[in-house]
């Protein structure tokens, strides 16, 4: 199915230097995790269009610096694609590129689009052939097809017809074009470097090429970069925000500003909310590795309790090592996670991960933690229990995968084998975040949609 083509990605792009690509390789390597499935770069020079793209992580598919090299031009766009098992396809991979009437344009997505089964069938009818099922190639079509003599006002009178969750990047051969959903589902931010001018979804990707954080391109904002220098446009009224809590949970790096705010403090308020709200009585708090840390300093701040590095992360484990099932998920875990022996052997251990999703990580984590002697298990969850699928680019798709979606908190905890399990209350989740009067998008928590989603994608929130 089509809306399984989830776009949980990494986007970047730079206008206004020689240096265009190579920082562009720069920057995607520090959104590598949001997608390690395949990456790529396309480059604008005045006259023409170039690109490279591959599978795999951003190391490999540019490993090779002669390709760098052919990527000539002043400006660029990158894209990380995480991809859900079935499309990691390299026809799916990005930027996606089409030739226009009167030139070449590229697009790289980060989000998911809502209303994609009916946009494509309707074109469909009028003759148009789709060669992927991704919602990139849609928003080229809608531009192509617009009316409109300047570019900028054809990808307004695009993105007017999607719906859903987009931050976007686009390049033609002289321009760079950056545009953010009018409900800001996920995140995108401006940079300046020298007279250069970066766009990025996370600020640490500005970091590693030295560029200033400016600010965050606004919800229903579409900005244009070009020879004129910048401009901005408002495609869409904004009525309500829905900025994806979840990119503070797990999904970005904690030096990263999210949303204009911290990611790092975030979590660590996440965890001391937790600590008040699922006290233990415990020796050590350990974090499970590398995206509960910080709410797991949080935590043991709160309760006065001893923080201990009780899990190592192998940071080799390259997916390729790892056939999908269910029946190797074990092996998957002992890959990536090794228990501190000396430190959980004979301990009350308090262990701070940051969500559960199927609850599978958790359930092979507990074994092996009891097996190096901890004499209790406590879990604690840094986010309200995932109940809802998310049709924004996250990548939960129905409510039958999602273990708090059909279970209870004990029954949970039954499961994975602890003593106590407590989660965060959405309540409590809400009242830390940053600007507690900012609205969030908390559907995965709290079924609560901001978008409506069409009657194939309900289905899918109905199904058990
Ligand atoms: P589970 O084993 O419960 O399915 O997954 C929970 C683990 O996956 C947690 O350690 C969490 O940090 C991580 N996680 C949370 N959301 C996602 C996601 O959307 N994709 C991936 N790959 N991991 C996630
Ligand atoms: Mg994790």
């Amino acid at each position: 199915m089509e809306q399984h083509v989830k776009h949980y990605c990494g986007i970047f792009g730079t206008y206004g230097t020689p240096e265009a690509a190579h920082n562009t390789v720069l920057g995607l390597h520090a959104l590598q995790h949001r997608g390690e499935e395949s990456c790529g770069i396309t480059t604008g020079d005045g006259k023409h269009i170039h690109t490279h793209k591959g599978m795999g992580q951003v190391s490999d598919v540019f490993a090779d610096a002669s390709d760098i090299a052919r990527l000539t031009g002043h400006l660029a766009i990158g894209h990380n694609r995480y991809s859900t098992t079935g499309s990691d396809n390299i026809v799916n991979a990005q930027p996606f590129v089409a030739e226009c009437r009167d030139g070449s344009i590229a697009v790289a997505h980060n989000g998911n689009l809502t209303n994609t089964a009916d946009l494509r069938s309707s074109m469909q009818e009028t003759g148009a052939i789709f060669q992927t099922t991704t919602d990139s190639e849609l928003i080229l079509h809608l531009i192509a097809r617009s009316p409109e003599p300047e570019i900028s006002n054809r990808v307004a009178d695009a993105l007017k017809q999607i719906q859903g969750a987009y931050s976007l990047v686009f390049a033609t051969e002289n321009k760079l074009i950056a545009a953010r959903d009018p409900h800001g589902f996920r995140p995108l931010c401006l940079g300046q470097l020298g007279d250069a001018w970066v766009v990025a979804s996370e600020s640490c990707a500005l970091d590693i090429i030295s560029a200033r954080y400016i600010r965050d391109i606004e919800p229903g904002e579409l900005v244009v970069i070009d020879e004129n220098g910048l401009r901005t446009h408002t495609f869409a009224s904004v009525e309500k925000k829905a900025f994806c809590i979840f990119e503070y949970i797990y999904f970005s790096r904690p030096d990263s500003l999210i949303f204009g705010d911290n990611v790092d403090k975030t979590r660590r308020s996440l965890g001391k909310q937790l600590a008040k709200e699922h006290p233990a009585d415990a020796d050590i708090v350990i974090a499970v590795p590398d995206s509960s840390n910080t709410a797991a300093m949080g935590y043991a701040e709160a309760s006065g309790i001893k923080h201990e590095i009780g899990l190592i992360r192998n940071h080799y484990v390259g997916r390729t090592f790892i056939t999908p099932g269910q029946g190797n998920r074990g092996a998957k875990v002992r890959l990536k996670f090794n228990p501190v022996r000396g430190v959980l052997n004979g301990k009350r251990v308090v262990v701070i991960e940051d969500s559960i999703v199927r609850g599978t990580t958790l359930r092979h984590l507990v074994r092996m933690i009891r097996d190096a002697g901890a004499l209790e298990v406590h879990v604690r969850i840094s986010c309200p229990p995932i109940v809802a699928p998310c049709f924004y680019g996250i990548d939960f798709q129905t409510t039958k995968e999602l273990i708090a979606g059909e279970s209870t908190v004990e029954e949970i905890r039954e499961h994975l084998g602890v003593d106590s399990l407590g989660y965060l209350s959405l309540e409590g989740m809400i009242k830390v975040a940053p600007n507690a009067g900012r609205q969030y998008c908390t559907a995965c928590f709290s079924r609560d949609y901001p978008i409506p989603v069409g009657d194939t994608v309900s289905k899918l929130i109905l199904e058990k």
